[in-house]
């Protein structure tokens, strides 16, 4: 056996989903690759991308999706929700639109997946607090009612950016390990 082979490894599927432009792509771009992009790309079709985190000395790998702008057309298909473990759920602080459709798109996840998918609800752009519309205290109660993580973060200064996807991985890591052991 070679040493890579000794290694264990994990790999589970992350999907974001929120309405455009709320800064998905972003999130994703900055997490995975430290890019920040102030113009929207339009490319249209499924992204994802890899990262490897190290929990418990084993190697974690998250398969992260972005819409890529199908959400634009109300069109997110049930492939793109297939197999996920955990999703972040984003909406952009300085837009009250974005927040109130957190609930169309948490029953949208629900019908596509079941309870044990690792949900964190993402408030965005949280350096725009001059013009903030939705506060702190919304997301969090709203996080409590419906059982989710909650995180504010900035993809264009990077606030928290790690942070909220490596709770999701971890949380989706926690419950794979309670159901093998
Ligand atoms: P998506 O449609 O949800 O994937 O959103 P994008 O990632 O394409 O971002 C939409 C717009 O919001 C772009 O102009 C980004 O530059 C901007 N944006 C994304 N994240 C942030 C952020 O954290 N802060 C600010 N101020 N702008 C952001």
């Amino acid at each position: 056996m070679s040493d890579d082979e000794a290694v264990e490894e994990y790999l589970f599927k992350i999907v974001i989903i929120g309405d455009s432009a709320v800064g998905k792509s972003n999130l994703l771009s900055r997490y995975a690759r430290n890019e920040f992009n102030a113009h929207s790309k339009a490319t249209i079709g499924v992204e994802f991308q890899t990262q490897s985190v190290e929990i418990d000395g084993k190697e974690v790998k998250a398969q992260i999706w972005d819409t890529a702008g199908q959400e634009r057309f109300r069109a997110v298909t049930s492939a793109y929700y297939r197999g996920a473990f955990g999703a972040l759920l984003v909406y952009d602080i300085s837009r009250r639109a974005t927040f109130d459709n957190v609930a169309r798109w948490l029953d949208e996840l629900n019908s596509h997946s079941d309870t044990t998918v690792a949900r964190m609800l993402v408030g965005n752009k949280c350096d725009l607090e001059n013009i903030r519309e939705v506060t702190l205290e919304e997301g969090k109660s709203l996080a409590e009612a419906e059982g989710l993580f909650f995180i504010e973060t900035s993809a264009l200064d990077s606030t928290n950016v790690r942070t909220a996807f490596e709770i999701v991985i971890r949380e989706i890591y926690n419950n794979v390990s309670r159901r093998v052991l």
